[in-house]
């Protein structure tokens, strides 16, 4: 896995200052892992836009970026996702297990000390979602953010309470070391998933990938963005909205919110940041025949 040296990128909506700052960025799925029903023919259809932005052509899986996105507004400094951290315990996904990333270094090159973040948000509870949530000090995992307050959907939050459907996703320890110590230091709120900081900015859901899953919507007079989580992992499910991920909770509510969410998206002057796209990330959703691409913003 090979950090890229774009470690972040910047956009300005109104008087919001949005920055992507980035964990890792890795060619690290078979399609057919990472989409139980993708078929080869549906591979091939889509090959020439594929290759080799999204998927890597020599090992032939499918690029994937972890990143936070900070949101500056007038009033406060709000970090979304907190990637898979560094130290974790994650045997069962190597992916993230005993990392030693340069994100809080990332996080300084885009202009934040973990000081300066106001709120925590994640889009839903999964372990490369929530993993700077926390580091490792002296043995003890504690808040990476100290003045931070955490905020949780409180479907998310009571879903992933329960022990029985944590150890369906994994037994990795991710809930002891990125989510209880958050509890437990007092620095946690629970809120609906229809929460707003204020006119410009809140969440609103999107179930199916993860119970609670949310997106974050930052609007101004000229533009809006939102932050669409994992609705979408990668590109292809666009064109293919029917194919869900391997992680997926409920197949049937994850196939309906990405339905909604490419036709409430398309064509409008919307800006999307999914996830896990590769860099450049952010783009725009465009309606393509009966199904749809997206348009990515050119690199800066
Ligand atoms: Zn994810």
């Amino acid at each position: 896995m090979m950090p890229t040296s774009g470690s972040k990128y910047r956009w300005r909506l109104g008087e919001l200052e949005i920055v992507r700052v980035l964990e890792f960025e890795a060619a690290l799925f078979e399609p057919a892992v990472l989409y139980p029903d993708v078929t080869p023919e549906i591979i091939e259809r889509h090959r020439s836009w594929l290759v080799p932005t999204l998927i890597n052509p020599a090992s032939g899986l499918m690029v994937f970026a972890f990143h936070s996105t900070v949101i500056k507004t007038p009033h406060a400094t709000i970090l979304v996702d907190t990637c898979s951290g560094n130290d974790k315990e994650r045997p069962h996904k190597p992916r993230y297990h005993r990392k030693n990333w340069p994100y809080l270094a990332n996080l300084a090159a885009a202009g934040f000390a973990p000081e300066d973040i106001d709120y925590v948000l994640c889009t839903h509870l999964h372990a490369d979602h929530v993993g700077w949530n926390t580091r490792l000090l002296d043995g003890r995992w504690v808040p990476t953010f100290p003045n931070a307050r955490y905020l949780f959907a409180q479907q998310e939050w009571e879903h992933w309470q329960r022990a029985e459907l944590r150890a369906s996703y994994t037994t990795d320890p991710y809930y002891d070391d990125s989510l209880l110590p958050i509890m437990e230091s007092g620095q946690a709120q629970v809120v609906a998933n229809d929460y707003a900081f204020d006119d410009s900015l809140g969440i609103q859901p999107g179930p199916g990938h993860t119970p609670g899953h949310v997106c974050v919507i930052a609007r101004s007079p000229r533009a809006s963005v939102i932050l669409s989580g994992d609705i979408m992992h990668t590109a292809l499910q666009c064109a293919e909205p029917q194919l869900n991920s391997c992680f997926c909770v409920d197949a049937e509510a994850a196939r309906t919110t990405r339905q909604r969410f490419l036709e409430a998206f398309a064509d409008s002057p919307v800006m999307v940041i999914p996830g896990h796209f590769p860099t450049p990330t952010a783009g725009w959703i465009r309606s393509h025949e009966r199904s749809f691409r997206f348009h990515f913003d050119r690199l800066r």
